[in-house]
Order: C-alpha cells, then structure tokens, then sequence
C-alpha cells in the first residue's frame, strides 16, 4: 500500500491541543480514569478518509479513532467535504472521538454501540432528537450495530438512564464491559444494576 496517499497533518501545541486538554479535565474526572491526550491528524479529504477507514463513508461521516489517535476532517475542508454546515460541530467530533478513546481504555470493547455512541455524543453535548419510540425501545438491535440511527437512539437512552438513575450506575454499567461482552451478557448487567431488562417490551413500559 502506499502510504504517501495519506496526506495528514499533525498538530501539537496549540489550539487543538488546548482544546483536548479541556476535554481531558473534564472527561478524567467523569470516567474517573486518566487517558492522554490522543494524536489528532487532519484528514485533507472525503477520498481520503475513505482510505483510512476502509470504506465508502457517508456525507455525515467525519471522525474516527483507535489506539490513542484521531482522524478527523480538516477544519479547512470540514463544511466542503461533510453535509455538516457548521464548523462548530467539528469541536463537539473531536470531543466525541475523545470519548470513545476512554470508553475503550475502560472496556477493551466497541460494543455495545448504542451505549458507546451514546456516551460519546452525551459527554460531547452533541444533543440529539430521539428518534419514534418504536425504534428507540429497539435496543438490543444496536448491540454491534450502527448506522444513523444508534447515535440518537444511544443519546436517548444515556441521557435518561444518568437523569434518572446517576452518574455512578452508568459508570459501573460501563465497567462491567469487558472485550468478551455479548448482547446477553450485557443485559444481564443492565438488569442487576437497574432492575429491568433491554427487550421492547420493559423498555416501553419504563418509557411510558
Ligand atoms: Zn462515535
């Protein structure tokens, strides 16, 4: 592979660098656990983020991260190569992706998607409208799967379960996370910690 096709950037010392530094104070003492500060490189295109990732992303597509680094669309091409209009949202990303480097030092796992993207999108203020109950009480759904729904859906559910139940059971939700997670041994977790289990019917009654 040629590896010069990547044509990124990487920035330290500055505003980037302030910018994760305020993330990180806040976030270690959210998920009480320390991680560093990621490398973040500044992908120059769609074509090339396509290439990073290994696949035909999407319009709505624009950050990714793993093992301690970042790769997110250049702010100098962020509104031209993303359907995102508003440069803003590229500091809520860089949160987000910031968050998933802690939810995987924490769990070894991507999985469950909906809790991890959720989470991320919760922690980054990236406020989502939730999409018809009939897909939100359709959770088990999203264990190892994504699309455009999971972030809504996992906002939702995040943002209800800290409301309603705290800060300290979610984190001990996510604690239980280990690389080994399955849909069912997640539930069973879920079920200990907040008394009802992940299928539609549960999940509706608590909604109504
Ligand atoms: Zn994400």
């Amino acid at each position: 592979m040629k590896s010069s096709i990547l044509r990124v950037e990487t920035v330290r010392g500055d505003k980037y660098e302030k910018y994760l530094l305020k993330c990180k104070k806040e976030l270690d003492k959210w998920f009480g656990v320390s991680v560093d500060i990621p490398r973040v490189l500044f992908v120059q295109s769609r074509k090339e983020y396509d290439k990073i990732v290994g696949y035909k992303t999407e319009a709505w597509q624009v950050g990714n991260s793993g093992n301690g680094v970042i790769y997110i669309l250049d702010p100098k091409i962020y509104t031209k190569e993303s359907d995102h209009k508003d440069i803003k949202r590229f500091w809520l990303v860089l949160k987000h992706e910031y968050v998933h480097l802690y939810w995987h030092q924490m769990t070894a796992s991507w999985n469950p998607r909906w809790l991890n993207e959720g989470l991320a999108c919760y922690l980054a203020g990236q406020e989502k409208k939730a999409p018809s109950q009939e897909v939100v009480i359709d959770v088990r759904k999203y264990f190892g799967h994504g699309g455009m729904f999971v972030y809504g859906l996992g906002y939702f559910w995040v943002n209800y379960l800290v409301k309603k139940f705290g800060k300290t059971k979610l984190l001990n939700l996510i604690k239980s996370v280990d690389a080994d997670v399955t849909n069912k041994k997640f539930e069973a977790k879920f079920k200990r910690i907040y008394g009802f289990g992940l299928d539609k019917k549960s999940l509706a009654r608590i909604m109504n």
